[in-house]
Order: C-alpha cells, then structure tokens, then sequence
C-alpha cells in the first residue's frame, strides 16, 4: 500500500520550501485572485468548509495551470460574540460547553485559558492553518491575518473603511426597527442566532378604517399599499378576542397580540376593554376616502399575524377572493351573522391593476391556475399567494382608477415605482409602519427575537437608492456561477434596508467616532479582500502611526509619496510596492461561497465595493454553492458526522477527500460527502498511480488506425474538462478527467492488443495528471517526479488540445465496433457455445440508413412513434417498407444505436476492426452485405447493429 500520508506531507513542505504559492504583482503577467470567506475561529475546521474551500482551492490551481499568476489568501475572523460567549460558558464550566472543548482535545489544565476570549485566537488560528495546509491547499500563508483590536493593523483598516463610508452618508444613525433579543438588550445580527439566520423585519403599513357610529380605528395591516383602491371589505375573525386599546392619541381595535407588538414600536399602549370579533361583523367601516364597506366574518385572520383585521383586496388578493366568494355561496353562513345575503351577493371585486398574462383580475386566475377551490386548500392558496405577489411586484401597473390618487397620476406606473409614492401619501393622510420578523428568530441566548424600533443605533443604509442602483450595476456586469443565482441577488439587493452595524458586546474594532460601539461581524467584513494584496507588508508599519491618509495612498493613489513615507517611516519604495500589489490584484476576481452568504455577506460585499473602490476595481466573478450533507444526511453536532478535516488524511487521504467532496454535487445543489466513496476513491488513486508507472514510457512507435481515435478521444475531454471548469463544475469535470478517461484508455488497451502508441500513452498519462492535480495534488506530483517530470506539476502547463484532431466520427465508429464486439459474446452466451468456427456480419440494407436518417431528425420533435412513422411515410421511398417499418421502428424509438451513412461505409469501419475481432473470437470473421446476401437472418441488420450468425 502506498504511504499516502507521507507523500502529503513530503509534497506540503516542498511547495512550502519553493514558495510556489506565494504570488507577488509581476505586470508582465495576468493574475487571477480568489478568495473563500474567512472562517469564524472557534473549533477545528470540518468537512462543512471543506466544499467552498476547495472550489476555490481547484480553480485557482486550475488558473494556475492555465498561466495565471494565482493569488490565494487566507484570514480568520474573530468579531463579534460567539468567541466571547463560548468564553463565558467556559469560564462557568457549563457543561455542554465543557464537552465541547473535550471533543476538541482540550484538557482540563488548558480550560482556564480558554476562559479569556484573546486566548481563542491564538489558539485556533495557527490550528486552521495546520489543518488547511494539511488540506494542501495552494494558499499564499505570507497573507493571512485575523480581525479584531487584537490586529492594530487590521483595525486601522476597519476604522478608515468606516470613516468612509460615513463621509458618504452611508453609516447613519436613527430611527429603524431591528431583530431585538429582550433578554440581551441587543440588535441580533445573523451570526448571532441559534435560528432564524436570515430573517429579518418586514414592514407593513398600518391602515385606518373608521367604526360607523364612533371614532374608533378598526386597523388592518397590509405588505400591499399599491392595492388600496380595490378594497371592497374588512375581515375579522368572530372567534377571536380584540382589544380597544388607547394608542398614542387614537382608539384602535386590534388582536391583544398586535398591542403588545405595537407596543414594542415606540408607542404608547393602554388597553381599555376587550370586544369579540363577533361584535364587529356586519358594521361598516368608512375608509380614507369616504368609501364605506362592510366588515364580515374571516376565519382565516390570526390573532398573531398583523393587526387580526385584514382588509380585502379581491381583485388582487387570492385569499380574499376566495373567502369572499366561499361566503358568497353561503347563505346560511350569512343567515347565522345576520347579514344581508343580497347585500353580500353585490359584492364584486374591484380592477385596479394589470399584471401580464392575468389582467386586471389576477387573484381569480392564480385560483384556478393553481386549483384553489376553497379556503381549505390551504397549501394551493400559499402557492398562489406567493406567485401572485412576486408576478404583480415586477410587471403589474396600476390602472386608470389611479389616474388621481389624492393629487398624483399613478396610471401606468408599475407597482414597484407606485408602492412608495401610495406610502408615502398614506402616511400623511395618518396611517403608520409596523413590523413583523418574516420568520421566527432565536438569539444564542435562547430567547425568542422580537421586531424592535431603536432609536440610537448606528446603520448601513442599504435602502439608499443611489447606492443600489451601484449595487445593480456591479451585479450586472458581474459573471455568477451559476447564472441562476442572479434572480436571488437581485432581489436581496432591492430589499435590503437599514443594517444596524453595531453592537454593545463583542470583539471587534470600535466604531471610530463613537467608541462605545463596536463593529460588528458582517460589517467588518466585506472589502478585506483589499486588504489581503497588502497584509505582508503592512506590518512594516507601526500600526500606532497608520491612518487614512495612509489607506487613500495605498488604495487610491492618493498623496505625496515622500512626506508619507516620511510620516511613516519607511520607505517610498515600501509604500510604492503595497500601492502596486493593490493595483495589481484588485479587482477581486473570484469569490466563493455558500448560499446562506447571498442575503447578508455577499450582497453587503457588493455594497462596500461600489461605496468605496471605482469602477474598475469592482469584483468581478461570484460562486454560490449548496450545504454540504454526510453520507445522505443534513450535517450536525448530534449525529457525529461533522468530520474533522485533521482527519481525513488517516481516514481517507487528503487527495481522495479532495476529489470526493468536489464529485458530491456541483450548481446550488447540496453536495453530499460519500464516505464509502472516499475509501473507494483512495484504492483508485493507488491503482492509478501504479498504472502510470507502469505504462509511462512503454509501448510502440507505429501508428495504428485506432490512435488517432483515442487521440481524439482524449482532446476532447481535455476540452469539456477545461469547459466544466470554467464554469465551476467540479463534479462534471472530475468525472471526465478520471472516470472516462479511465474507461477510454481501457477501450484503447484493448483495441491496441494492449500495445499502445508510446508517445500517445505518455500524452495521456501527463495531461490526466495534469487535469486531475487541480483535485488530488500529492499524488500527481509523486507520480509527475517518479516518471521524470521536472518541476511541479502545480505549476506545469494546462495541457494543449488540437482541435483538428477531434473528429467525431471516430466516435461513431468505436461505438459501433464496441456494440457488436457486446452483441458478439451475448450470442455466444445464449447458444452456450464457447468458442465458434466462424462468424458472419451482415451489414444493413441501403434503405434502412435512409430510414434511419429521417428517423433521427424527426426524433428531434417527437417521441411519439406514430408521428415519427407518419412522417416517414411521406417519403415515396419508404412506403414500400411500411410493414417492416412499423414492425421494427417502434422498439427503437428513444435507443436508437449510432450508425453512420451508408452500408459502405459501415462495411468499412467493420473490415477495420475485422483483425481485432478474429482475435477476440479466435476464429473468422466473414463480413456480408444484406443486399447481396439470400440469408434470411441478414433481413434482421439494422445500422450500426449488424446482424449475426455464429457457426
Ligand atoms: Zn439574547
């Protein structure tokens, strides 16, 4: 068996001794710089890094390959409080905790350091480079360097970055509502979650509709402002309990939960008495315009979601279309409300905008589409819900009833343009906001997470509509892998608001013009990538002296190059080289990593691109990629399978490890680590090392027929190898570069009398190890030295393909060759004879390769054999054939076998191979026409599949 671990490791410190992976600006060359998210340091990194970080570790080596001066950094990231958290627990032996630091290997002695947050850092981050470098990965190691006040340089960075972005007025403070954890006291971003990452509060507008006969304020809450003329009711629930409560100035009548929640929102709340919504049924409400409308029984309204009171939009609300015509068709339900069935009956849905495709009553449409028959489809009606109010967000316009909305002509407008101004005006006229979280979030702590309005915190203001418009314009012009994640950019882009970017606790660096925030995680966070083309070299600066003028030189050029260098003692040409390593490497090419990141990270690191670098230096290229599960399953602490990467090497070896993840699953689907693979994989790595040993340089000088097929064969696998790479599909690729060509060489082998052409085998086998040391490093280098390579193959030439020698044809012509040698032995299988006297192929009639021609255009529209013999039987020729044809055809629809063009020329492939069979068969091998031949089993050839007769 092969030392695998110690072939990693002899390769690790030799790649390390040559400082192959350190990249410096060189101008005569082109760069490609990549960077994955810097890990959160507070365990040992696990096969849940492992993916992301090795689509960027592959394509950049591939970059490599292909002459690219390849920069790969690495930092850690340590702001924020899961660190100071974990510390604390630890401090109070809290005993799942405790176990936690045991499964780590930490010992009871080693604990009471953890207990300080600082001591976190210094342990984990020489851990992750340990297991990182064990990953052989191709990192740039000069270049790493953690977060926090604890790296003055860093921190200098942070603050210059926030400084900024406050000169822009895109750090503000003020009034927003936030994710709030009543027991921290704190804004709870993402990262400080036990649940709800990504959720966030969504605000609707409250709207007022007027009790007949009182003043009290029967109050609905709508996601949906735009659609406020087409209100034909108000819903409430006549089996839950609402409140008359005093707010602020105003009498509402609202759920018991909506006054707490409101309460929350900077308002002043006392309830006064509790009313039953059946109390409410069958009154008039008036609305802002004088409109009057009756309130009726809805079920569906929550007491816990919004207000309790719903008001109806029909036309455009697919729950309300359907609750009022269920009730429509329910006299007795109006009877037991004492409600004027006539009455209720008059009531049409009002058209008050147009949406492409479904008119001006779209709410009906998506019913039916979506077979909504009543309220109880529950599951239909979330569908059609959903579907409806994206269509109606993106392409609906309002209509002619618009046309004087309280003074403005909104006509035509489409709705993501008039949902504002309708706002807007609203709000004047005495409706307000409101906040719900879109899901339910649970802080660290364990406290359920409440919308809150906060009135001292410091934001991002990613609602900014010029900066959007920035962030838009950068996406556009930005390459995804894959594309199909732009809608989901596009959209977090247009719906992020204000980022509160503070925090009370935590590590981090302090907001410089009000130290007693501090930044927090996914705020300091997101132009670092800058920062890498200089962390080697910064540090040549005391961190004490650093400030913005400093960062406006190194960034923007700016400044006067000999008082700097006087101001910070060191040289011109020291600052020279951190301007020209920016310069060189910015923009950021490549940036990696898993979806979760789209709706915070990456959208924020588009932001804070466009806020503070020019156009040219905007990122370039995004890949978005799924969550890693284990052996079929979701990956968590309580099943165990979080697997160490410290472990892979004695489990499975770093080179299997690497090639299993990346053949887990490429685009957004979640790729799956299959440990039985890996093992498998690792035998296939030894096997394969032995092949190349063993076959490097051996084989004859001639040139034989079947050369310039593998020859072929192999360009062009080099070809779609390069092609999945580019686009980041590692699964399709490793496939390729193992698997078929493994099974093209057998063919070769064979077909060869396994004698291969030398030099061809030698081609092979070098742009094999080539392709495959983007997934399996070591051990293509162990192989690249033994079979006399020079020099790493890290940093070998991509193999060059010439195109003229792809011919395809050469395909066909294998492919029926490798039919008929199959179809040889299943013959010989049934007729239980070993060996035969001699073998005769008939080779088809001319007219079935006609027929099949016709046969395989039509397949192109249809697999429907009936249609396919109708159009074959518009062919003069062939209708002389029809019984035969329509016996025969339909077995082949969907499998039909490659053929070439005519019976010649089949014949001539088949005299080609006619050696190779006889040897195969050990005996003769006689090869017939069927049109010359009376032999009624010559009648059963079809193209590409010659008959057989075996004596
Ligand atoms: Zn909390």
């Amino acid at each position: 068996m092969l030392d695998t671990q110690a072939i990693e490791k002899k390769w690790q410190k030799r790649w390390d001794e040559a400082k192959i992976f350190e990249a410096d600006a060189d101008k005569k060359k082109k760069k490609f710089f990549g960077t994955f998210p810097y890990p959160y340091i507070n365990a040992f990194p696990h096969i849940g890094h492992l993916y992301t970080i090795m689509r960027v570790d592959s394509f950049i080596r591939f970059k490599r390959l292909q002459g690219y001066n390849s920069l790969f950094p690495q930092g850690w990231h340590a702001t924020g409080s899961p660190i100071i958290t974990s510390a604390k627990r630890v401090k109070e032996r809290e005993k799942k905790q405790v176990s936690i630091m045991k499964s780590m290997g930490i010992t009871e002695e080693e604990l009471s350091k953890f207990e300080k947050p600082e001591y976190w850092i210094d342990y984990f981050a020489p851990e992750f480079e340990k297991d990182l470098r064990g990953m052989g990965l191709s990192i740039d190691w000069r270049r790493n360097f953690v977060t926090t006040s604890i790296n003055p340089h860093y921190d200098a960075f942070i603050k210059w970055q926030f400084r900024k972005l406050k000169e822009k007025n895109y750090v503000v403070k003020g009034k927003f509502p936030v994710v709030w954890c009543p027991k921290c006291n704190t804004a709870v971003s993402d990262h400080s979650r036990s649940k709800g990452e990504g959720e966030t509060t969504q605000e609707y507008v409250l709207l007022k509709h007027k009790l007949e006969g009182s003043g009290d304020l029967l109050v609905s809450a709508t996601l949906r402002i735009e659609t406020i003329l087409g209100i034909t009711n108000v819903w409430a629930n006549p089996d839950i309990k609402y409140v008359r409560a005093k707010v602020n100035n105003e009498i509402w009548i609202i759920s018991k939960e909506a006054s707490e929640k409101i309460s929350e929102q900077d308002r002043k709340v006392e309830i006064i008495e509790n009313i039953s919504g059946k109390d409410l049924i069958g009154k008039k409400a008036q609305e802002f315009n004088g409109k009057k409308v009756l309130i009726l029984p809805g079920v569906f309204c929550v007491a816990d979601k919004g207000t309790g009171i719903v008001h109806s939009v029909p036309s455009d609300s697919p729950d309300d279309w359907i609750a009022l015509r269920d009730l429509q068709e329910n006299p007795t339900m109006c009877e037991k409300y004492r409600l004027d069935y006539r009455e209720i009956e008059k009531i049409r849905a009002i058209p008050i905008l147009d949406t492409p495709g479904y008119g001006d009553m779209p709410a009906m449409k998506l019913c039916e589409e979506y077979g909504v028959t009543s309220q109880k489809d529950k599951r239909e009606l979330e569908e059609a819900r959903k579907a409806l109010y994206k269509k109606s967000f993106y392409e609906s316009t309002m209509n002619s009833l618009y046309r004087n909305f309280l003074g403005k002509n909104l006509e035509g407008m489409r709705v993501t343009q008039a949902k504002d101004i309708i706002k807007d005006e609203m709000l004047k006229q005495g409706c307000e906001l409101f906040f719900e979280l879109t899901g339910a979030v649970v802080c660290r702590c364990l406290t359920s997470c409440v919308p809150r309005i906060v009135t001292d915190q410091w934001f991002m203001a990613y609602g900014d509509y010029e900066w959007k418009h920035k962030a838009h314009e950068c996406l556009n012009q930005m390459k995804l892998y894959p594309d199909k994640v732009r809608q989901q950019f596009e959209y977090v882009l247009d719906w992020l608001r204000n980022w509160a970017c503070t925090r009370e606790e935590g590590l981090g660096t302090k907001l410089p013009w009000d130290d007693k925030w501090l930044i927090e995680s996914l705020s300091d966070s997101t132009i670092y990538m800058a920062y890498y083309t200089i962390s080697h070299l910064i540090e040549k600066i005391d961190a004490a002296k650093l400030d913005d003028e400093f960062f406006d030189y190194v960034f923007y050029g700016k400044g006067n190059l000999p008082s700097l260098s006087a101001k910070y003692g060191v040289t011109s040409d020291a600052l020279k080289e951190m301007r020209q390593e920016f310069d060189y490497w910015y923009p950021l090419d490549y940036r990696n990593s898993g979806k979760d990141l789209v709706q915070n990270h990456l959208a924020f690191f588009i932001f804070n691109h466009v806020a503070l670098f020019p156009k040219e230096k905007w990122p370039k290229e995004i890949g978005v990629n799924g969550w890693v599960t284990v052996d079929g399953q979701k990956m968590s602490k309580s099943l165990g399978n979080m697997i160490p990467l410290r472990d892979m090497s004695e489990k499975f070896s770093v080179d299997a490890a690497r090639f299993t993840i990346l053949s887990g699953g490429e685009g957004l689907d979640d790729p799956n680590w299959d440990s039985s693979f890996a093992s498998a994989f690792r035998q296939k790595l030894e096997q394969f090392h032995e092949f190349c040993l063993e076959n490097y340089g051996k084989g004859r000088d001639a040139h034989h027929e079947i050369d310039a097929w593998m020859e072929s064969k192999l360009y062009q696998i080099i070809y779609d190898v390069e092609n999945a790479l580019n686009e980041t599909m590692f699964r399709t690729a490793s496939q390729l570069l193992f698997f078929e060509i493994q099974q093209a060489v057998k063919w070769y082998l064979k077909r060869s009398n396994g004698e291969p052409n030398k030099v061809l085998m030698m081609k092979i086998i070098e742009s094999q190890l080539i392709m495959l040391s983007v997934f399996s490093p070591h051990i293509c280098e162990e192989i690249w030295e033994k079979i006399g390579k020079k020099g790493f193959i890290s940093t070998a030439d991509w193999p060059k393909i010439e195109v003229k020698k792809i011919r395809k044809e050469l395909d066909v012509s294998e492919e029926i060759i490798k039919n008929v040698l199959g179809d040889i032995s299943s013959v010989l299988k049934l007729i239980k004879k070993e060996k035969a006297e001699k073998i005769t192929l008939f080779v088809a009639r001319p007219w079935k390769y006609k027929l099949f021609g016709i046969v395989k255009d039509v397949m192109k529209d249809t697999m429907n054999p009936k249609i396919i013999i109708q159009h074959v039987m518009e062919d003069e020729s062939m209708k002389k054939h029809g019984k035969d044809i329509s016996r025969f055809l339909p077995k082949l629809v969907g499998r039909m076998p490659q053929f070439l063009d005519s019976d010649e020329e089949e014949l001539k492939i088949l005299h080609n191979a006619k050696k190779f069979f006889e040897n195969e068969f050990n005996c003769s091998i006689e090869l017939i026409k069927a049109s010359s031949s009376g032999h009624t089993k010559a009648l059963a050839a079809i193209p590409g599949k010659p008959a057989i007769l075996v004596e």
